[in-house]
């Protein structure tokens, strides 16, 4: 049998995420963001899941395509717009929409906007300072687009950069600088992501942009996905194929970053940073064998883990492991590796089977 290293996609978990995501922004359609590969998860395991979608959100024509190939014939969001001439026309063959940030993308709406459809996505930097025109700016594009645009009003939008810490009060300056920068203006509006449909309700406008909760992650420091209503869609899971005594003293693995305190029973599990389980997680971290509690000691190698038994006497070879998901949320984990959940489940490599339940 094949190593029984496995990332568990359940898609009912996804499709409940989804209609969680609608209860709590009622008014608003759903942009579901599905970049990276639907976050790590396989746009083409989960795709059946998101058919309550109003919109599919997407980072490069690639994953456009994607989601053209899964059979996606509804309403596709390019969320940086093209980078070129040959961007736009694939876009405009994939009847896609586009997000118009920057002065070069106006250039190409110049030269090509015959043969556009459907509307422009209009954004604007209210102080993330990542994409975007800027606020005093707005008005100004907005005359232009409207003018190649005529009827087809522009989506007026802008990206939180603190919403996840909902004492930060960035978030609410930001909605503040985008109702100054568009007041008057025509056009639907479009601000939030996870933790603004979350954490900031008068930023949930015509269209939200849920990703992360979609797969069941808290988009919030200070609340449990379990809370929300939220359930995790990816559980990673590997198996001990290893159980040691070793004694007082002795090191552990690589580096020998771990010695021993006392007599201990250590198990190998077989997942690594191969597998996208990551380099940094420290002594410590939590796991769980067998449904139960455990931690990992010293470093993560490339296809191996070594987690401390000591409280696991009944630990066998073969007996489930698992990283994170159902039972252990990624948010717990992440920290440990210094990471966020969305790095860890946008890692998680080919090498990894994943088991569609
Ligand atoms: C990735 C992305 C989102 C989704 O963010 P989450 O935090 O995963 O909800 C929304 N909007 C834009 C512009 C994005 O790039």
């Amino acid at each position: 049998m094949s190593r029984n290293t496995i990332a568990r996609i359940n898609l009912a978990a996804i499709y409940q995420n989804l209609a969680r995501v609608r209860s709590l922004a009622p008014g608003s359609a759903l942009a579901c963001v599905v970049k990276a590969d639907a976050y790590g998860h396989g746009l083409s395991r989960i795709y059946s899941a998101l058919e309550e979608a109003d919109i599919l959100a997407v980072a490069t024509t690639g994953e456009a395509v994607m989601c053209r190939e899964q059979g996606w014939t509804g309403r596709l969001l390019l969320l940086e717009g093209p980078a070129n001439v040959s961007e736009f026309d694939q876009i405009l063959a994939l009847d896609g929409e586009m997000v118009v940030h920057h002065e070069t993308q106006l250039q190409l709406l110049r030269q090509r906007n015959r043969e556009l459809k459907g509307p422009l996505w209009l954004k604007i930097d209210t102080g993330m300072h990542r994409l975007g025109f800027p606020v005093a700016d707005a008005r100004e594009v907005h005359a232009e687009l409207e003018k190649l645009r005529g009827s087809e009003h522009s989506v007026l939008m802008t990206h939180f950069a603190c919403a996840d810490d909902m004492t930060n009060p960035m978030t609410q300056k930001q909605i503040k600088q985008f109702d100054t920068a568009t007041s008057g203006l025509r056009g639907p509006a479009s601000l939030a992501n996870s933790a603004g449909i979350l954490n900031f309700r008068d930023s949930q406008r015509d269209f939200v942009r849920p990703g992360i909760m979609l797969y069941g992650i808290s988009p919030c420091q200070q609340k449990n996905a379990s809370d929300i209503g939220l359930k995790p869609a990816m559980t990673l899971q590997c198996e001990l194929i290893a159980i040691n005594n070793v004694k007082a003293g002795e090191s552990i693995g690589y580096g020998a970053a771990f010695t021993c305190p006392a007599d201990m029973k250590v198990g190998i599990g077989a997942i690594g940073y191969g597998d996208g389980y990551p380099r940094h997680a420290r002594n410590g971290t939590p796991v769980l064998v067998n449904g139960k509690r455990a931690s990992l000691v010293g470093h993560v190698s490339m296809d191996m883990i070594n987690i401390d038994l000591s409280e696991h006497p009944e630990a066998r070879v073969g007996n489930t492991v698992t990283l994170w998901g159902e039972g252990l949320p990624i948010e717990e984990v992440s920290p440990w590796a210094d990471s966020i959940p969305y790095q860890l489940i946008c890692g998680v490599t080919a090498r990894v089977r994943a088991v569609v339940e």
